[in-house]
């Protein structure tokens, strides 16, 4: 069973390649990578538990920030994988990838396979319940004893990784759109994938419960590079309000503090259970490598660095 005292946050790093109009723009390439955990900017250095160049593949991001963490929910701790960084640096592409390519999986369809190799392996007096829920652009609300509940998400007990990846197509589909000059769709709103893994040996009557988040966060660019008005700018402030939010929550844990402010945004409410504790943390810190992006890819290093 899992030890309540230990408690893990990591910070990874990744760096995309340039993008195709980031290379015909000319646009200089800024990082300097020593070593596997070191990236330089400007002459400003920065450290995380790994640093990814643009050449890393979908499988070893995976085995580097998810597969200990996939062993661990099947053991009983609670986990929260989140991708951060500005429209366009890889948060999707490291999450979701390409649902249905083996080499361009991202974590989620990995994690998924992985659960579900496990099962297929175990003996048949483990029964397994195993519950995805798909949500974007999340409201919480709270039920009658305060306890925080997300309103209108796909919700359902799977039976394979195939009703796992229509449960991601169904959540996606109604993802809301903020269409901003970023030009990006869906890069304003959170969305949140949750795999409850509960078994029981049906010989011991032995229970076991694990819960992982999986979390592809709103880009995290600052509000007047978007161009946006009205609600989409009360929208975006909202945004980088419960970014920062999910900073302190973070930092605090890091530092072992002894007041965790949980309650100051939507999303650390509702991770609450799953954030310190019994829990494992990985945040991968997204990043573009063009000169163009610079003060943006820094302000995201930053807030790896914090939560280190
Ligand atoms: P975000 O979700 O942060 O807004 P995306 O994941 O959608 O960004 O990435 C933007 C574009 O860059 C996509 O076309 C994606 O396929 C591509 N991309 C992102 N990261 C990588 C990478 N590591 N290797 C190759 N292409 C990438
Ligand atoms: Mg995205």
């Amino acid at each position: 069973m899992a030890d309540p005292a230990e408690c893990t946050i990591k910070v990874m790093c990744r760096f995309r390649p340039l993008n195709s109009s980031e290379v015909t723009r000319g646009d200089k390439y800024i990082p300097k990578f020593q070593g596997e955990d070191h990236v330089v900017l400007g002459s400003k250095p920065f450290q995380f538990d790994r640093v990814f160049q643009p050449n890393t593949t979908q499988e070893q991001v995976y085995n580097a920030c998810a597969q200990k963490i996939v062993k661990d929910v099947l053991e009983g701790y609670n986990g929260t994988i989140f991708a951060y960084g500005q429209t366009s640096s890889g948060k999707t592409h490291t999450m979701e990838g390409n649902l249905h390519d083996p080499d361009g999986m991202g974590i989620i369809p990995r994690i998924v396979q992985d659960i579900f190799n496990y099962i297929y392996s175990m003996d048949e007096n483990l029964e397994f319940h195993i519950k995805v829920v798909s949500k974007t652009n999340l409201s919480v609300h709270e039920d009658k004893n305060r306890v925080p509940y997300v309103k209108g998400c796909t919700e359902r007990f799977v039976c394979s990784p195939e009703e796992v990846m229509d449960t991601i197509d169904e959540g996606k589909s109604n993802r809301h759109v903020a269409v901003t000059n970023m030009n990006e769709h869906s890069s304003r709103s959170h969305s949140i994938f949750q795999i409850n893994v509960k078994q029981e040996n049906t010989a011991t009557e032995q229970k076991l419960s694990g819960k992982l988040y999986l979390v592809d966060l709103a880009g995290s660019e600052k509000v007047s590079k978007t161009g946006a008005e009205g609600a989409v700018l009360d929208e975006a402030k909202n945004i980088n309000k419960s970014l920062s939010s999910l900073g302190n929550v973070i930092s605090a844990l890091a530092e072992g503090s002894g007041y965790i402010p949980y309650r100051d945004s939507k999303m650390t409410r509702i991770l609450q259970d799953s954030l310190g504790g019994n829990c494992r943390t990985t945040i991968v810190i997204c990043a573009s490598p063009s000169a163009y992006n610079e003060s943006e890819t820094k302000s995201t290093l930053m807030f790896g660095q914090r939560a280190k």
